[in-house]
C-alpha cells in the first residue's frame, strides 16, 4: 500500500484506542499530514474515509484542538453558507454538527452520509 511510513502520529496524546477506530489508517493520516507528504497525506484520507467512525474521530480530534487552542471556532469553520472559505464545506458541516451536538451527531452525520461527505 505505503513505500514509506509516516510515525510521527504516535506521539500525540489524544489518539485513543477505540474499537471503532482504524488505529492504523488514523495514524497515517495523521503522520503524513504531521510530515507535509502531500502523497500520502491524498491517498491515506481516501482510505480514511472509507470508516465512517475513523472520519468522525479524525474530525473529533481536529474540532476539539482548534476549540482547545482557540476556545471556539473561527468564523470561517462554521459558516456553513460561504462561498470561498478556505474551510472545505463539509469540514464546516461537521465542525457545526459537533458543535451543537456532539459527538454523537457528528457520528449520525459520517454514518448516513457517503465517504466524501463527512
Ligand atoms: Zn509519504
Amino acid at each position: 500500500m505505503y513505500d514509506h511510513s509516516h510515525d510521527s502520529a504516535r506521539a500525540l496524546p489524544h489518539i485513543r484506542a477505540r474499537a471503532d477506530i482504524d488505529q492504523v489508517r488514523l495514524a497515517h493520516a495523521l503522520g503524513a499530514t504531521l510530515d507535509q507528504c502531500l502523497t500520502c497525506e491524498e491517498t491515506a484520507l481516501a482510505l480514511l474515509a472509507e470508516s465512517a467512525s475513523t472520519t468522525a474521530y479524525l474530525i473529533e480530534i481536529a474540532s476539539a484542538a482548534v476549540l482547545g487552542t482557540l476556545g471556539g471556532f473561527p468564523i470561517d469553520f462554521v459558516d456553513t453558507g460561504a462561498e470561498h472559505s478556505p474551510v472545505p464545506s463539509v469540514f464546516r458541516h461537521a465542525a457545526v454538527a459537533f458543535a451543537r451536538n456532539g459527538r454523537p451527531a457528528l457520528a449520525r452525520m459520517c454514518e448516513q452520509g457517503s465517504p466524501a461527505r463527512c
